[in-house]
């Protein structure tokens, strides 16, 4: 028997990754803003439920896709005594390594098995279906939450124990953070001495400089004044920190990630919490005084 699967949190990356697995499985699903969820229910196979423990009574598997680990904490205790010996929880969510491995604590004591499995490839891969998924856990659990994810992954990588893969997926965000922070600064200076961004881009692709954020986010997005939003700011100022607490707790130099975080503290205040994370090249732009163009 296939596991019945409730999907919690449909928001910017949520709701494409809930619409491959309510394709694949019987699925019932909860936002917190319920209006979302009974629009997605009209729009696919799925049920919508009334609360977070509507979703654990009626599922086998709960995967979640909120801000950060205390939101999915905050979930998994208004659950309460609902949950179920055998039951597995995955959580997508870009969380922290302490709070999956309090958040495993919490379920042990009721049978309920934890992994942790954030993605990487954006609202693009998630609707594609070929996000990068992460896993950290213990069999038999991983084996288990490989074949829900399949889905909406194009690649399925178990790297740990509990926390292993969130670790993982903050420090691949804090290395996007210091490309783009990198990245418009270097740009903003050449624009400035007469260079245009496209030609200044052509070369560093074809040079040893180039990144994701040189070969997509710059082209796609900052020098045609596109700035879609699709991933906030904010999420990706937490995910930095997230980091850096690894960083700190391992003993390792942390002085480039430690540098990202303050730009993005600060284009945060500025920007606010609705602002996607390449608009961190707005302020840099800004004090500049030049477009990047
Ligand atoms: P959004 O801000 O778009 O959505 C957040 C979701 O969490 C919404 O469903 C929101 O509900 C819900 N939520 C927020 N606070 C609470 C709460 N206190 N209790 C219950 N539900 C809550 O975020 P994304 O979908 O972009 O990101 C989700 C996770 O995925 C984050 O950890 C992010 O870092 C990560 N991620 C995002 C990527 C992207 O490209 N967007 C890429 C890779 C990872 P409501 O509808 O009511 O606001």
């Amino acid at each position: 028997m296939p596991p019945r699967l409730g999907f919690i949190g449909l928001g910017a990356i949520g709701r494409p990754m809930a619409e491959h697995i309510a394709a694949a499985f019987d699925t019932v699903v909860w936002n917190r803003t319920a209006e979302r969820a009974a629009t997605f229910a009209k729009e696919t196979s799925a049920f919508a439920a009334g609360s977070p423990r509507e979703v654990v009574e009626q599922s086998d598997v709960v995967i979640t896709c909120l801000p950060t680990s205390a939101e999915v904490m905050g979930v998994v205790k208004d659950v309460g005594d609902a949950w179920r010996k055998g039951q597995l929880l995955i959580d997508a969510t870009s969380g922290d390594p302490t709070g999956s491995k309090n958040i495993a604590a919490h379920l042990e004591p009721f049978g309920v098995g934890f992994v942790d499995a954030p993605v990487s490839g954006g609202t693009d891969g998630a609707r594609a279906g070929k996000l990068t998924v992460m896993l950290g856990g213990e069999e038999p659990w991983v084996s288990l939450a490989a074949d829900v994810v399949a889905p909406y992954a194009g690649k399925v990588q178990h790297v740990g124990p509990v926390g292993a893969a969130h670790a993982l997926k903050a420090v691949n965000n804090a290395l996007l953070a210091v490309n783009i922070q990198a990245a418009g600064e270097g740009l903003a200076a050449l624009v400035k001495l007469g260079v245009k961004a496209e030609v200044a881009l052509e070369v560093i692709n074809s040079s040893s400089g180039r990144s994701n954020v040189t070969e997509n986010l710059f082209p796609k997005r900052v020098i045609n004044r596109a700035w879609p939003r699709t991933f906030r700011l904010a999420l990706l100022d937490k995910d930095v920190g997230v980091a850096l607490q690894v960083l700190e707790e391992y003993g390792v130099p942390s002085g480039s990630i430690r540098e990202a975080k303050r730009a993005l503290g600060e284009a945060r205040k500025v920007l606010g919490e609705e602002a996607d994370h390449v608009e961190l090249v707005k302020e840099i732009e800004r004090v500049a005084g030049v477009e990047i163009r």
